[in-house]
């Protein structure tokens, strides 16, 4: 169940709502949202009898049930689609939002030349891994804190706002002093004390879907951040793992409409890991923009045959730029459908 309080309910409203949820033999989760409470009861007894009482409480303004086992994002509990405000751009709202930028920042000039030129060829937000997640030890593991002071200096040259990876809880304070969204990647989906973390972070939340995850595991790993507080979540789909080999990953773009229905969460599409290839990036954005995505994440790099990681799906530079033209007409038909929504 979840109970949204009235806008001014007092303390001792909120209290007793809390109260008669336990006294029915549910656990409290209680979100302090921008303008109101909203209270979650999750756990088993009388619903509907428990619904019935909740609603004629002073201070209660609706309480329904939510049938799907993440209840906070899913359109069940909001129907009208999430906006997720960063540096003056909104994501799931009526732009569509285009991250670009390098895997791994490697270097001043690396990071400078590229956020000059996404920011230039229509990107707003800029990528690039400061700790990065790799599969060998012996590989690059990225600048760490000179990474982050990087990225800091080519969002005050460009103005762009700052994507950049968490792995660990230990670092969320660090790195939301630095980026605009934190991205949590693929392989911590499912880092509960790291998705608990998030939830106090005062910065929004790009979840990667793990690599072989379903949607449904996506969901609660977002309900995690959510219900610890953070109601500021992006999902991305980022390719999963299956029996092909001609690419990385498969990118499940049948995943967009799914989540669309599913989450008012906005949707991203990473088409650079789900594919692995840099001539599999342009279709594959296309494609994204047409079936319904809030935005792309894609991996951009000046000399991508020299990058410290993901060189062989890192769209050039002037590659980039041939990419956002030929989207161009996709993105038209994508407005003119968002506002017909
Ligand atoms: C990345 O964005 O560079 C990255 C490591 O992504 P993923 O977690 O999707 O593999
Ligand atoms: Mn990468």
């Amino acid at each position: 169940m979840i109970i949204s309080m009235r806008l001014h309910a007092t303390r001792e409203e909120i209290d007793s709502v809390c109260e008669r949820i336990q006294e029915s033999g549910y656990k409290v989760h209680t979100i302090q949202g921008e303008e109101r409470v909203v209270i979650g009861a999750v756990g088993v007894g009388d619903v509907t009898a428990c619904l019935e009482s909740l609603q004629a409480m002073p201070g209660v303004e609706n309480a329904v049930r939510i049938s799907a086992p993440y209840k906070f994002v899913s359109r069940e509990f909001q129907p009208q689609r999430s906006r997720i405000r960063v540096n003056g751009i909104e994501i799931g709202g009526a732009e569509l939002v285009v991250m670009a930028g390098p895997c791994s920042v490697e270097s001043e000039a690396q990071i400078m030349e590229t956020a000059e030129a996404v920011a230039r060829l229509g990107g707003r937000i800029l990528r690039g891994g400061a700790f990065k997640p790799r599969t060998s030890p012996y590989d690059f593991q990225g600048l760490e804190l000179e990474g982050l002071k990087l990225l800091r200096k080519a969002k005050a040259a460009t103005g762009l706002a700052i994507i950049t990876e968490v792995m660990s809880d230990g670092d969320v304070e660090l790195i939301a002093e630095y980026a605009d969204i934190l991205q949590i990647g693929a392989r911590n989906m499912q880092n509960f004390a790291l998705l608990k973390s998030l939830g106090r972070a005062q910065r929004p939340i790009l979840l990667k879907r793990g690599i072989s995850s379903t949607i449904k595991e996506l969901l609660m790993s977002a309900e995690y951040i959510v219900a610890h507080g953070n109601p500021n979540v992006i999902l991305c789909e980022r390719g999963i793992r299956t029996f092909e080999t001609e690419t990385r990953n498969t990118c499940d773009l049948s995943a967009v409409p799914v989540l669309n229905a599913l989450t008012h969460l906005p949707v991203v599409v990473d088409p650079s890991h789900a594919a692995g290839k840099r001539s599999l990036v342009p279709p594959l954005a296309r494609a994204a923009v047409a079936i319904g995505a809030d935005g792309l994440l894609v991996e951009v790099h000046p000399s991508p045959e020299k990058a410290f990681s993901d060189g062989a799906q890192s769209l050039t530079i002037p590659q980039f730029g041939a990419m956002m033209r030929d989207l161009a007409p996709y993105i038209e038909l994508w407005k003119a459908s968002r506002e017909a929504a």
